[in-house]
């Protein structure tokens, strides 16, 4: 009955079971839920190995979906949002049924079309405490959300923030067919140069990188970080509670 170790064999790739894709380490790939009523779960190949009994298991790093996060699913989380855990784990090859691409976030939002395979990632996420990496975001709007890219919004010409129709009272018919937008706050303020944002005293939103969308202000140097500390999401302060994926 034992395994002899010596037996075991890392393979460059595997042929998913009934079809012809070949999946690689470091590939996405959909793994058949526990229950058939589920979407598969998501995870990025590591390794792959078959053992004398030509049994293929493959070790994997899981994308979580944010409604499998502690904090469950925000209205800023696109559909097709994914957190990369560092939850990793030994799967048979067998419940590989598919392969998708993880895009991050910027590329993402500049698929032409997204096809049931495409998801992105922007936030690595830490299972057993809940916490995101970044751990804070840019926001944006009257509502100070980070973006979602599933809806639209419209750009201010003058402040640079973007905005929910919804949030100014306006329909997604009048956005779209708008060539210019400025948003009440700099209309208000006859469109002068610098303090357009009254009120919060921090000299107003210092977006202007804020078109491509990273959420890396981690990474940035302080200065931005303490400009903009107003403008964040923050996402700490959750409980530990250690997360188990059945299957
Ligand atoms: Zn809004
Ligand atoms: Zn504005």
């Amino acid at each position: 009955m034992a395994k002899s170790k010596a037996a075991r064999k890392v393979l460059d790739s595997y042929v998913i079971k009934g079809t012809h894709k070949v999946v690689k380490a470091g590939d996405c790939v959909l793994l058949r839920a526990s229950d058939p009523g589920n979407p598969p779960y998501v995870a990025r190949l590591e390794k792959i190995e078959v053992d004398g009994r030509n049994n293929v298991k493959v070790y994997v790093r899981w994308y979580y979906r944010p409604e499998e996060s502690m904090g469950g699913r925000r209205q800023f989380h696109g559909a097709k949002e994914l957190f990369l855990s560092d939850h990793y784990d030994i799967q048979s090859g067998d419940t590989i049924e598919g392969k998708c691409t993880v895009h991050t976030f910027k590329s993402y939002t500049k698929l032409e079309s997204v096809s049931a395979e495409d998801y992105f990632c922007r936030f690595e996420y830490k299972a057993s405490t809940g916490g995101f990496t970044p751990d804070r975001v840019a926001v944006y709007c009257k509502c100070e959300m980070p973006y979602n890219p599933d809806d639209l919004m419209v750009q201010c010409e003058a402040c640079k923030d973007w905005f929910h129709p919804s949030c100014m009272n306006l329909s997604q018919e009048q956005v779209k067919k708008m060539d210019h937008y400025v948003c009440p706050d700099c209309d208000s303020s006859g469109q002068q140069e610098g303090d357009k944002r009254q009120g919060n005293g921090e000299g107003g939103s210092q977006l202007e990188d804020s078109k491509t969308w990273p959420t890396d202000s981690g990474s940035q140097d302080g200065e931005k970080k303490s400009r903009n500390s107003h403008r964040v999401f923050p996402r700490s302060e959750q409980k530990p509670e250690p997360k188990k994926r059945k299957r």
